[in-house]
């Protein structure tokens, strides 16, 4: 089924502005499937628009959807959340998810920036694992969002994120468990580097949800070739994000 065959629509019914920057939305959503995967995310295109943007779903109860959105600086979503968005059709993608915590796992570490919020929020509800967490996100979240479990959480900086220092100072446990983090994809990059060696690609899932380098950027790196080199040459996953982060750098 191509992709475009599987979006479907949905409506917005509700919104309710939790902080100045989160933004929660109900959608109506009548031909939503689940993955089950508890950071499965949709592809969101909002009216008059082409592109997409990737949205966790933060809850499901029956056709009805949550997604919590990020409002920064300026973007596409960002500026139509602010809007009377209540009314509107959008579409959405067939959900996916990435959070799959091995069978030899003991334990869970999360670490996020707001826009892994969500995740972190649902992941918390489904975990049956003892589970870390450490949040970035601006003074008031705590308040905000209310969470099913305790969470550490870091003041973000005023832009950015430095999720990746504080990741560099977790006291991992010495049994095999499993670390998910999600956020700015240079801190992303920046996090497998330093677990090489410490967690294999089946221990540890690393998800760049936003680039703050883009705009900026005058060469992107197209993963393609580098991931079609990698297999040919019988590479695992994590040499092939070694290759792949290198160009980049
Ligand atoms: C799997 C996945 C799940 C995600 N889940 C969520 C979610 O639940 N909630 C959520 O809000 N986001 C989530 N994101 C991140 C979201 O898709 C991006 O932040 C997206 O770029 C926001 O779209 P926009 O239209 O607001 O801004 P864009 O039009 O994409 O970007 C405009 C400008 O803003 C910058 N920018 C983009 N995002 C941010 C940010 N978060 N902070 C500061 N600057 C930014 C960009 O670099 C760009 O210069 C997820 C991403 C992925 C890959």
């Amino acid at each position: 089924m191509s992709v475009r065959a599987a979006n479907h629509p949905a409506d917005v019914v509700s919104k309710e502005v939790l902080s100045a920057e989160l933004v929660r939305l109900r959608l109506r959503a009548p031909e939503f499937r689940t993955t089950g995967a508890p950071d499965e995310w949709v592809a969101l295109t909002v009216p008059g628009q082409f592109q997409t943007r990737y949205y966790t779903v933060r809850a499901i109860e029956a056709d009805l959807l949550t997604i919590d959105v990020v409002i920064h600086e300026h973007g596409l979503v960002t500026e139509w959340a602010q809007t009377e968005c209540v009314g509107d059709e959008v579409t959405l993608s067939v959900p996916k998810g990435s959070y799959l915590p091995p069978e030899d796992a003991q334990w869970v570490v999360l670490a996020a920036d707001l826009t892994g919020l969500p995740a972190v929020g649902r992941i918390l509800e489904t975990e049956p694992r003892p589970v870390l967490a450490y949040v970035e996100a601006p003074v008031g979240t705590e308040e905000a969002y209310p969470l099913s479990a305790p969470v550490t959480w870091l003041p973000a900086p005023a832009s950015g994120s430095e999720l990746a220092k504080t990741v560099e100072e977790i006291d991992f446990a010495a049994t095999p468990g499993y670390f998910w983090m999600a956020g700015e994809s240079a801190q992303m990059r920046d996090v497998r580097r330093w677990s090489r060696g410490r967690f294999d690609a089946k221990h540890m899932t690393a998800m760049g949800y936003w680039s703050g380098a883009r705009g900026r950027q005058t060469r992107a790196v197209d993963p393609g070739p580098i991931y079609a080199r990698g297999r040919a040459a019988g590479k695992s996953d994590a040499e092939i994000w070694a290759d792949y982060d290198e160009a980049r750098s």
